[in-house]
């Protein structure tokens, strides 16, 4: 059987698979002694004890590496002498830190194809890659090459395209800063901008909607904002499972006096309830509750709820005038407050709150809490940004801070909080299909090459190109591409015409199973790996979710001498590539990231003095105006534009539901730590959809009925076979399947507006008895 022809994601096709799904009651509190004890497992099972310990005891610490889960901000001083780490950091670190590794001996005995037929948690499973390894046209093993020989393929491959726009370079949000510098100015060099990564799939919505509104695409808040705060607004994030220590911060934010508000269509247990393992009372078992009031949107009912509170919190301003909107702040930072007072005079406040999909009453406990204070950080996550409106909810979390002047001051700000290590990072590096053309102008000073001006291709676009044979050569510096991207069976048909596909990996996924004509895995360092070059043990650096910078140096012994750090990778490939036609010194850039950072310095603002500044243990943070009352709008100059948008439109067909789709606790990103999701009552299955108790009922399906799941959308129908019906506590109408099994539902077009990042939160499907093909 031709590697071609392998299926892009094993379907169950058998029922008597799913049978091994349990099923119990959803927790309403997350971490406590469990986390502790699923972490401890994971070590012991990948890289042992030992090893695993070493790791642990280095992780988050000042002198030690940066998890590569989420982005979320260590303490700038107090960390903990104990653990710095949550259950799925620990979880991160044994997938990592494995002894398992996969050799020329594996890729000999297991085809393309057998492989293909393992469900993505074995896949992940199998253990780190030792070596390069090459699948010719045709082939249906990868095979060991040599890293020359690697370089010199992929080299002759770009040089031979008619244009460099017929390649495009991925990059996860693993990449540390130093190598996407050098990534992003060898892919200039070449000469394309087609640069997707993954925050085209994530907060792009956020990068475009705060960077249009206050000047900069990031958060305005710092930890110690959450210490000192009166209320937090957590709006379409999950921190339980995604950003699990921000519920240290959460507690102690909690013990300083602050109340929270939770915005969520699931009830999830990390925002109802948080038993911290490092304290006495967490391993007593005492819960502190988190949430103080639970606002149970429908799927995308965000924006209908933030205006239905800016409008009550208007009504109470007109009450007593001058007590609940911060006039100076509107006065001195904002422009269209009146046409914005005029436009919400617009919406009758039944209407909104049955949009929000949240009874009136609780909406107005949600205004009560507000009007008086004045220090509120309000955080969210992809419940926000991956809607066909994403961009414009951002604007309106914004115009709800405006209001109460709850930015640019102590305790009080933007918080979008990122789900990859250094995602920010890679942004701030320049990974970017649409650089602005200051930057470009920085790098033409600096290196003396024309960077290429024409926008580049972003995640959509470029799987849009490859369909239509417009890319060749699809390079991805990690990540999982296949199961990261939407519309799963037509991504697949992309990747198939590509003549050539490479993926610089640690641990073997499915796009290395679904492929160009030829392909390459590059195996290359993980975060905790000692990064030795000239016998000397480096360092590299990660920005976080709040804008601090801070090196991050492994120390575990690789598993194979045949790995090279991303930064080599780049550097290498550049030289085989470019030849004497580059004017840049490859080869001090491979043997130094000082050398790296020195140029960094040179070209992006904030990290002048780079290589000083990074050797400081906490870090330093990067320079944020709109977090010091300095706003930067795209129409108004330094004042922020009230922003006038809608509330989106749906109209469902009959039968039709909201799905939206969701990690689960054993779950980061792509990477499927195991089958169980113990927050929510699920074990040992992924296949299942979470539904209203009525929406069973009416459908006449029971609890545990096999269904089949269809999307219909532009007139296609798409489908995703075997799924289990699970009884939850979501709206009626509302739906909720984990990716990357639902993403076959997501179409490539659907996208939101201005950002084009899927609208994984939302499509409209339709739910079937499951029929025996
Ligand atoms: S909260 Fe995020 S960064 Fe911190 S240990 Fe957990 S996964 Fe890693």
């Amino acid at each position: 059987m031709m590697s071609k022809d392998v299926k892009e994601q094993p379907s169950a096709e058998n029922p008597e698979e799913l049978l091994n799904l349990k099923i119990s009651k959803p927790k309403v509190w997350a971490a406590g002694i469990p986390a502790v004890t699923v972490a401890l497992v994971d070590i012991l099972q990948e890289p042992g004890f030992v090893r695993g310990m070493e790791g642990l005891f280095k992780m988050n610490k000042k002198d030690g590496f940066d998890c590569s889960g989420c982005a979320w901000p260590d303490p700038d001083d107090d960390r903990s002498p104990i653990a710095e780490y949550c259950e799925n950091g620990a979880k991160a670190l044994a997938e990592e830190a494995t002894t398992k590794k996969l050799t020329a001996e594996f890729f000999a005995q297991n085809s393309v194809f057998d492989l293909a037929k393992l469900n993505d948690y074995e896949i992940g499973k199998k253990g780190r890659i030792a070596q390069p390894v090459y699948l010719p046209k045709g082939g249906t093993h990868y095979q060991p090459i040599s890293w020359d020989d690697a370089f010199k393929k992929i080299a002759d491959k770009l040089n031979s395209l008619a244009s460099p726009n017929e390649a495009a370079f991925y990059t996860s949000g693993r990449t540390s800063n130093e190598a996407s510098f050098t990534y992003q100015l060898f892919i200039r060099e070449y000469g394309t901008n087609n640069m997707p990564d993954c925050s085209n799939m994530c907060h792009e919505s956020t990068s475009l909607g705060l960077a249009e509104a206050i000047g900069i695409g990031k958060g305005t808040v710092t930890l110690n904002d959450f210490y000192d705060t009166d209320v937090i607004i957590i709006i379409g994030q999950n921190p339980g499972t995604n950003h699990p220590r921000m519920l240290s911060a959460l507690e102690k934010a909690k013990q300083h006096g602050s109340k929270i508000i939770a915005v969520n269509p699931l009830h999830e247990a990390g925002l109802m309830g948080f038993k911290n393992p490092q304290t006495v009372k967490g391993v007593l078992g005492i819960t502190t509750q988190l949430a103080d009031l639970y606002l149970q949107v429908k799927i995308n009912g965000d924006m209908a709820l933030l205006k239905a509170i800016e409008k009550l919190l208007y009504k109470a301003e007109l009450q007593s005038p001058g007590t609940v909107f911060d006039h100076q702040f509107i006065k001195n930072n904002t422009e269209g407050y009146v046409a914005f007072l005029n436009h919400l005079n617009e919406f009758d406040l039944n209407h909104l709150a049955n949009e929000a999909g949240v009874p009136l009453t609780q909406i107005e406990q949600a205004a009560d809490m507000l009007k008086d204070k004045t220090r509120i950080i309000i955080c969210w996550a992809m419940g926000v940004t991956q809607h066909k409106n994403g961009v414009a909810t951002v604007k309106e979390i914004v115009n709800l801070a405006m209001l109460k002047g709850a930015i640019g001051k102590p305790g009080a700000g933007l918080c979008p909080v990122r789900g990859h290590s250094n995602v920010q990072g890679n942004r701030t590096m320049m990974i970017f299909d649409k650089p602005k053309p200051k930057q470009l102008d920085k790098l033409k000073e600096v290196f003396g090459f024309e960077p290429p001006r024409q926008h580049g291709y972003d995640v959509v676009e470029s799987i849009q190109a490859m369909h239509e044979g417009k890319l060749k050569v699809f390079f991805a510096m990690g990540g999982n591409f296949l199961s990261a991207t939407p519309d799963t069976t037509y991504t697949a048909d992309a990747m198939r015409k590509l003549e050539l596909s490479v993926h610089v990996s640690t641990k073997l996924n499915r796009s290395h199973l679904v492929h160009g004509d030829e392909a390459l895995i590059l195996p290359t360092l993980s975060r905790s790996d000692k990064d030795m070059v000239n016998g000397e043990a480096q360092f590299i650096s990660c920005e976080n979710s709040m804008g601090v910078v801070q090196m991050s140096k492994g120390m575990l012994e690789p598993i194979s001498k045949d790995l090279l750090n991303e930064n080599q990778i780049v550097c290498r490939l550049a030289k085989a590539t470019l030849g004497k036609r580059s004017v840049i010194d490859w080869d001090k850039y491979a043997k130094s990231y000082d050398a790296v950072r020195d140029d960094i310095a040179k070209v992006i603002p904030g990290f002048e003095n780079y290589n000083q500044k990074v050797r400081i243990p906490a870090g330093f943070y990067l320079p944020n105006g709109p977090r010091e009352g300095k706003f930067e709008n795209i129409k108004f100059g330094n004042k922020i534009d009230f922003n006038i948008a809608g509330l989106p439109i749906h109209e469902p067909k009959t039968g039709e539901f909201r799905m939206t789709t969701i990690r689960s606790h054993d779950q980061f990103n792509t990477t499927i730590y195991g089958l169980n999701d113990r927050y929510r009552g699920i074990h040992n299955e992924r296949r299942v959809i979470f539904m209203n108790e009525k929406d069973i009922a009416k459908a006449g399906f029971k609890e545990g009925e096999h269904v089949d799941i269809y999307n219909n959308f532009a007139g296609i129908e798409r489908v995703a076979r075997l799924f289990v019906v699970i009884p939850y506590n979501i709206p009626e109408g509302n739906t909720a399947t984990y990716y990357p099994e639902a993403n076959v539902l997501i179409p490539i077009d659907s996208v939101a507006e201005g950002s084009n990042t899927p609208t994984s939160k939302l499509v409209f499907i339709s739910v079937k008895k499951h029929e025996v093909k």
